[in-house]
């Protein structure tokens, strides 16, 4: 039954962790909650390559490298920059994503002639809820970064987080926004509760995040990729297979940025065993 449907797997590589000064309420990268959670500056640019490597081994056809921080500054653009350099140097046949935060078009132009293929950057929720889950930045600051993605001619990777105690009218309004900017890809999370954060539980339902990834691909019909990312094993448990019957073509393999994902051979083994193909080429 599933024999033609191609499956995407991406990796994500955390090059920073843990060091953000903002105060997005869902995340425990930030500084301030005091989460219990590996914080360290940069990782080798060996150990990123070495992770790059495995995740093609294990079939990922994307490598997203991550960085903890409200956007780019000049150090840190030089940085993810010098791993872009090195991870292309390879000749793996990676998508190489970056994911920084807030950045302008000139920094974006640079991470594109450093090997850069696509940029990730979320609404994270919408825009009239931005303000009770974030008041160090605005939603506006990030929706304008998705369009110079756009105007540099990046690939645009960019989703959100559901279950922080938006109403479903904003999770729609969400999904509109997230369409106005037509991405490739479109990551769905799904929080992740951790008891040193201000919000203590997952408002959504399993079920509801079954209908929200089939919203999602109804109402983002170009997205190449409609991915599950943060939250898979906890929201959908032994059912997360699933989310491909709803209308999910991807998902992240591994390690999410500060919680633990299943072993990537069990994914694949399972994926195999259902009769799915994963989709190896860059399109
Ligand atoms: S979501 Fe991004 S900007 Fe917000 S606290 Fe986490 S790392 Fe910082």
């Amino acid at each position: 039954m599933n024999e033609n449907k191609s499956i995407f797997l991406c990796a994500i590589s955390n090059i920073e962790s843990g060091t953000c000064n903002e105060d997005c309420k869902f995340c425990t990268q930030s500084v301030k909650y005091k989460a219990d959670i590996q914080r360290y500056k940069r990782k080798d640019i060996e150990q990123i390559v070495k992770e790059a490597k495995i995740a093609r081994e294990n079939g990922a056809n994307g490598f997203c490298l991550v960085t903890a921080g409200k956007g780019l500054d000049d150090k840190r653009l030089a940085f993810v920059c010098e791993a872009a350099r090195a991870v292309k140097k390879e000749n793996l046949g990676l998508i190489l994503i970056a994911c920084n935060g807030t950045a302008s078009v000139a920094q974006i132009q640079e991470l594109k002639e450093a090997g850069v293929d696509a940029y990730n950057h979320n609404l994270e929720t919408a825009q009239d809820f931005y303000a009770e889950i974030v008041t160090t930045h605005t939603w506006e600051e990030r929706y304008q970064t998705c369009l110079n993605v756009n105007e540099v001619g990046l690939r645009l990777v960019c989703g959100g987080i559901f279950g922080l105690g938006e109403t479903q009218e904003q999770r729609v309004s969400m999904l509109e926004s997230i369409a106005s900017l037509n991405p490739m890809n479109v990551p769905l999370n799904f929080f992740h509760p951790n008891e040193a954060l201000p919000l203590v539980e997952n408002s959504v339902t399993r079920e509801e995040s079954f209908e929200l990834i089939t919203l999602a691909r109804k109402m983002v019909p170009n997205a190449m990729k409609i991915m599950v990312a943060g939250g898979r094993e906890l929201m959908f448990g032994e059912e997360q297979y699933k989310i491909f019957e709803k209308g999910a073509n991807a998902f992240v393999i591994g390690d999410y940025l500060t919680t633990a994902g299943k072993s990537p051979k069990e994914d694949i083994e399972e994926l195999k065993r259902l009769g799915f193909k994963i989709k190896r080429e860059i399109d």
